[in-house]
């Protein structure tokens, strides 16, 4: 995501590093190029101004502290600066309207709203533990219908039944009678799009807001857009009371231009970014993390939480539990070790979060991680039980048989016990001295 503008930006920065106390004239050179940045980025016009008003007068009155050299001053700026055009802090949703509260979703056809809405059961569901229900009112097209009850079927949520040609008034006060009779914590209303927005689309999402008053209306719009996507927000929030935003397919945009211009814009927080089509695949909105993001600081909070999330806390005690009862740590632990890191989802988003991950991502373009990880996997599997649990079985003959078994070459099969030999050495340190052994020693 917004591998362009961090590019770009990373460039402007570079070229302030190393040198003495900052210039009027390079500071007015930085935020020229600032503003080409920000221009190619799409960002809206009246946001770049500002931003780069606020980030040359910041600049030229900086005290600039002891421990930073000015390079690193000007990019505390920047980095300030993007948060607060990002909306300086993450905004919940408000669920605190008497249950079942309603979270109503609006946005152009082909936007992501229905991704979003079953995105967003899942999330309540799993992080908040809330008890969801979702319904469609859009009565123009069938296949949304169905492609929302399929998509809620996957995140385990229950759907309302809707029908072509009822009243989407209708529709949603009878799932909102369902959602009190099964008392359920939240109920999600997704909306009909049009490609455009047009009036009688306005006017039937108006009815349904007048009918349910709803704790959150959200907008969704497509990030790929660019600074469009700020004015869509900006006249539906026009007509509808909107409490906020959701920027998806933030994983197709190298520009950023949405995300810097929507809430200047629309006067609206962004409450979460889709990140990708599978229903995992929602986030918070941390502004403060995405300006470092954006700044290819890495997001190391973020990366951990996901971490936390997805690891299966149960096996990974079990693990430990054994690893210092008996002390080894074979080939078997070494592929569970494995799988769980493929849980914990597509390598490529988890880089995106490290510091400079964007640019090693880059770098790496050419070698897929998750492929290494399935190819370990595959090699593992070729191996016997016995093999597994002594590797030290595993010569010459056994390594061509688990090589022509898993299609690899010997050379992988190598590669593969150097790995787990290190993992082993690793693993003895935490057994024997716990954690903060092995972090001395990895420090050390
Ligand atoms: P709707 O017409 O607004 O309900 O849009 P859909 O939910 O049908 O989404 C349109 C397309 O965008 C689908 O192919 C989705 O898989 C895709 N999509 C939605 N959100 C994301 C996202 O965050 N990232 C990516 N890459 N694709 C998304």
């Amino acid at each position: 995501m917004f591998e362009n503008l961090t590019a770009r930006l990373s460039r402007v920065l570079d070229s302030l590093r190393g040198q003495g106390r900052l210039t009027e004239d390079q500071i007015d050179t930085a935020a020229r190029e600032l503003r080409m940045a920000l221009l190619e980025a799409d960002v809206a016009l009246p946001v770049v101004k500002d931003f780069i008003e606020h980030v040359r007068q910041r600049a030229l009155g900086a005290e600039i502290t002891q421990s930073l050299t000015p390079g690193q001053e000007f990019l505390r700026i920047v980095q300030q600066a993007l948060t607060e055009t990002l909306g300086s802090r993450p905004e919940p949703l408000n669920l605190r309207q008497q249950p079942p509260a309603i979270i109503l979703m609006a946005g152009l056809q082909g936007s992501g709203k229905t991704t979003t809405t079953a995105k967003l059961a899942r999330l309540l569901k799993e992080q908040e533990k809330k008890k969801v229900m979702v319904v469609s009112c859009d009565v123009y097209r069938p296949a949304a219908i169905e492609q929302l009850r399929i998509v809620a079927g996957q995140v385990g949520v229950e759907v309302f039944p809707s029908a072509v040609g009822q009243d989407p008034v209708t529709i949603a006060q009878n799932a909102l009678a369902e959602a009190r009779r099964q008392y359920v914590d939240v109920l999600i209303v997704d909306t009909a799009g049009r490609t455009t927005v047009d009036e009688a689309m306005m006017k039937e999402i108006a009815a349904l807001h007048a009918a349910l008053d709803p704790v959150e209306t959200l907008f969704v719009v497509d990030s790929m857009t660019g600074q469009d996507a700020a004015k869509t927000a900006r006249a539906f929030a026009d007509v509808l009371p909107l409490t906020g935003v959701v920027l998806t397919k933030i994983d197709g945009d190298a520009r950023g231009g949405a995300a810097l211009s929507v809430r200047q814009v629309t006067g609206k927080p962004i409450k979460f970014i889709g990140t990708g089509e599978k229903t995992d695949r929602l986030e918070v909105f941390h502004p403060d993390r995405i300006a470092a993001r954006i700044l290819g600081q890495g997001d190391v909070l973020g990366l951990i939480e996901e971490a936390v999330r997805k690891v299966d806390h149960e096996k990974a005690a079990r693990f430990a539990e054994k690893l210092k009862k008996t002390k080894s740590f074979d080939l078997e632990d070494f592929r569970e070790q494995m799988l769980q890191m493929q849980k914990m989802g597509s390598m490529a988003s988890l880089l995106e979060k490290l510091p400079g991950g964007a640019q090693i991502q880059a770098q790496l373009q050419h070698i897929d991680a998750d492929k290494q990880v399935r190819r370990t996997i595959a090699i593992i599997n070729s191996m016997t039980i016995q093999e597994r649990r002594h590797p030290d079985l595993i010569k010459a003959s056994r390594k061509r048989r688990i090589a022509a078994g898993s299609g690899v070459e010997v050379q992988e099969v190598n590669r593969l016990l150097r790995q787990f030999e290190t993992t082993r050495e690793m693993m003895k340190k935490v057994a024997s001295g716990g954690m903060a052994k092995l972090m001395r020693s990895m420090a050390g």
